[in-house]
């Protein structure tokens, strides 16, 4: 079983599908996009399905399919069902943006994709379309929707919390967890190649930051109280306003301690173990993917990279890749 230097088993692999995204969130991608793929950059639907059978072989029980967007993965619902079906998998889920998920909900569902979370910064349509560079948010109303008639629930909503931009919505967002029984988790915003200028109306770099604790104070009036996580919520730190049907949760990658329970390996679409997040870090699998080769030693390898803890604090950032390189 796949267990890093420091004691941590690694059950759970998280997979971007695509650098490509049909919305363009200001703290994720350049406002001008990123280059496309080349020809062949983007391992194929074969290569990550053997990389998923090798790790599942290894201890990894459960796969998050992201992005960029992963709805925008050719040949998607055919890989969801490849990665179910592996021995060992116990659960795929899906981080998506929604604007697809009302048209392919049924499918994954049909596939074996577990459950979905759903990212939601705002619930204000005009705030909605400046944050991602153009989105509707009827979409993402729409694709929620459609993935609770499909069984992909719990759903989980994730709101990057940034101060001056949505960090007064805060209240508003928790209170639907009053009636649907959804998961809404506030995250820290994380400084991954987002330090630049977001544009006219946006707060400056230095002003972004909002942290847990802030959140917190925020909600005070709500009474939050410790609840039960619902299962795969991660990192997240999670609470419930009393007699609310969902609950409420905070991922803090700076204000608060969240790497002693890391138990997590990461793959980008071009081919590359990445052994955290917030390093730059990584180790290429898909040469020995193409070769043919017996991926198990890669994994070891990335697994004995993982470092014991991030070193956002030491302002030791990661800079070769955005979030949309990543999947988060
Ligand atoms: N496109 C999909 C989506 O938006 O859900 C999946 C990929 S997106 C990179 C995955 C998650 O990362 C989203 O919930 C997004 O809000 C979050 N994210 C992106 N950039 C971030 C940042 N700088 N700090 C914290 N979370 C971030
Ligand atoms: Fe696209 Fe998701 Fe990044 Fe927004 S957060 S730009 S939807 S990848």
């Amino acid at each position: 079983m796949l267990t890093d230097p420091f004691g941590r088993p690694i059950t759970y692999l998280r997979i971007s599908l695509t650098p490509r995204c049909n919305l363009r969130c200001v703290y994720c991608m350049p406002a001008a996009g990123l280059p496309a793929p080349e020809k062949g950059e983007l391992l194929t639907n074969e290569e990550i399905a053997e990389l998923v059978r090798a790790a599942a072989r290894q201890g990894v029980r459960r796969v998050r399919l992201t992005g960029g967007e992963p709805l925008l993965r050719r040949g998607l619902v055919d890989l969801v069902r490849r990665i179910a079906a592996t021995p060992g998998i116990e659960e795929v889920s899906l981080t998506t943006n929604a604007m697809l998920l009302a048209k392919k909900a049924v499918a994954l569902a049909a596939a074996g994709l577990s459950r979905v979370n759903i990212s939601l910064d705002t619930l204000d349509p005009e705030k909605f379309r400046r944050i991602t560079r153009g989105g509707r948010i009827q979409r993402v109303f729409d694709g929620i929707s459609a993935a609770e008639e499909h069984g992909l629930t719990p759903i989980k909503l994730n709101t990057v919390v940034v101060r001056g931009l949505n960090d007064d919505e805060l209240p508003a967002l928790a209170r639907l967890t009053l009636e649907h029984p959804w998961h809404v988790r506030f995250i820290e915003l994380m400084p991954v190649g987002n330090a630049q200028d977001w544009g006219p109306g946006f707060p400056a770099a230095d002003q972004r930051y909002f942290s847990v604790q802030e959140m917190h104070q925020k909600l005070a009036a709500y009474n939050l109280q410790p609840a039960e996580a619902p299962r795969g919520n991660g990192p997240a730190r999670t609470f419930r306003i009393p007699g609310a049907a969902g609950t409420v949760g905070f991922i803090s990658p700076l204000g608060e301690h969240f790497c002693a329970a890391c138990n997590r390996l990461r793959l980008t679409a071009d081919g590359n173990l990445r052994p955290c997040l917030l390093m730059d870090e990584e180790i290429n699998v898909r040469d020995a993917l193409r070769n043919g080769e017996d991926v198990t030693p890669w994994l070891w390898q990335a697994v004995a990279r993982k470092p014991e803890g991030h070193e956002l604090l030491l302002q030791h950032y990661p800079q070769t890749r955005r979030m949309v390189q990543i999947g988060g």
